[in-house]
């Protein structure tokens, strides 16, 4: 739990506005019904109960973008509501709620979110003494909003480099190595949930190190950017390519059977003969294909690619091994 508010920001946004909202409203709501005034009550009330609906369903389903719009649009329209019943009071509970709007959804969202309410409780009218603290009122919201507006986008802007920078190699530009495991997991989770089938490939350059050796470090950079542009010219849009480390990558395709599979590798292969080249001559990679078998653990799977691309080097380089083949191989095709 306090993992998911660490690392969702949107998701700690929702939980602290449903949090505040219900420490903040709740006096408010005892006391308007204390009153006498069952509509203040009421309208406090469902701003309570709504803000707290979207918050459990963040929290259960993980979808913080419905979630987030629908709270901005209940915390402005409470806000809002507020101000035609009680007055005031709703013009100070509406700057927090134009500040927050930009955190729980879109920009474009929330900048209509905000100017909505403002002009909706400006049209109303009810809630100001006088012009002078309507016009005061509208230029102070569009300055939160302004400011709220910056500030969101910068964070958002900060928190997309992070993200790249953490997840994408800069050499080739493919994912990495931790990308690959959340990729690996979610596979697996999908793999159990709709039973598609899930295939993996180990790849791994032949002598790559001679390659660097005779022709420079720099040339072999090269062949690794292109072999990337290669591969990701030749597979599905579906299929991902992540940079296990050095010279070695992992390919994930989705939907491959076992046929499907030794038509996309043998494809594959073709390709790297062809157009794969160093100054030297070709450039050639050893490959181990694992599908995914139920109940299986990303290391497990991963270990069985593992195994099959050992067995390709062992067995001379520049060749594909299916991991199933290394179990049970498979029943030779029977004649008629
Ligand atoms: P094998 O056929 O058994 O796979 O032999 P190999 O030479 O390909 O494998 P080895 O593990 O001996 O060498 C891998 C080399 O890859 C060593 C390392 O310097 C090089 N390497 C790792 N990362 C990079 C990189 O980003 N750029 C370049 N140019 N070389 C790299
Ligand atoms: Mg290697
Ligand atoms: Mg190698």
């Amino acid at each position: 739990m306090l993992y998911r508010l660490k690392t969702d920001f949107r998701l700690s946004i929702i939980t602290l506005l449903a949090i505040s909202a219900i420490l903040g409203i709740s006096p408010f709501a005892v006391m308007r019904f204390a009153q006498g005034n069952m509509l203040a009550g009421v309208v406090d009330l469902t701003i309570m109960l709504s803000i707290t609906a979207g918050m459990v369903y963040a929290w259960v389903t993980g979808d913080t973008a419905r979630s987030g719009f629908f709270m901005a649009v209940v915390a402005c329209g409470g806000a809002v509501t507020v101000g035609a019943v009680v007055g005031e009071p709703g013009l100070f509970w509406l700057y927090p709620c134009l500040v927050t709007s930009f955190f729980l959804t879109e920009p474009r969202y929330a900048i209509f979110i905000n100017l909505t309410a403002v002009v909706a409780l400006m049209v109303h009218g009810v809630a100001f003494s006088s012009p002078v603290q309507m016009w005061s009122f509208a230029a102070t919201a569009v300055v939160v909003s302004c400011c709220s507006y910056a500030f969101a986008h910068h964070n958002e802007n900060q928190r997309e480099r992070l993200e790249h920078l953490a997840t994408i190699d800069p050499l080739t530009g493919v994912k990495n190595r931790r990308s690959m495991d959340e990729e690996l997991a979610m596979a697996i989770a999908s793999a159990a949930r709709t039973g598609i089938s899930y295939g993996l490939v180990l790849l791994d350059i032949d002598h790559f190190k001679k390659i660097n050796d005779e022709h420079g470090h720099s040339v072999g950079d090269d062949v690794l950017t292109e072999m990337v542009v290669l591969i990701e010219q030749n597979i599905r849009k579906s299929d991902q390519l992540f940079r296990f480390g050095g010279e070695e990558f992992v390919l994930l395709m989705s939907g491959v059977d076992q046929t499907g599979l030794r038509a996309v590798m043998h494809n594959l292969q073709h390709i790297m003969h062809k157009f794969l080249k160093h100054p030297g001559g070709k450039v050639t990679a050893s490959f181990g294909v694992a599908l995914l078998k139920v109940g299986e653990s990303p290391d497990d799977w991963l270990a069985r690619a593992d195994q099959a691309l050992y067995k390709a080097k062992a067995g001379g380089r520049d060749q594909i091994v299916y991991a199933d083949e290394l179990i049970a191989p498979e029943p030779a095709a029977e004649t008629a």
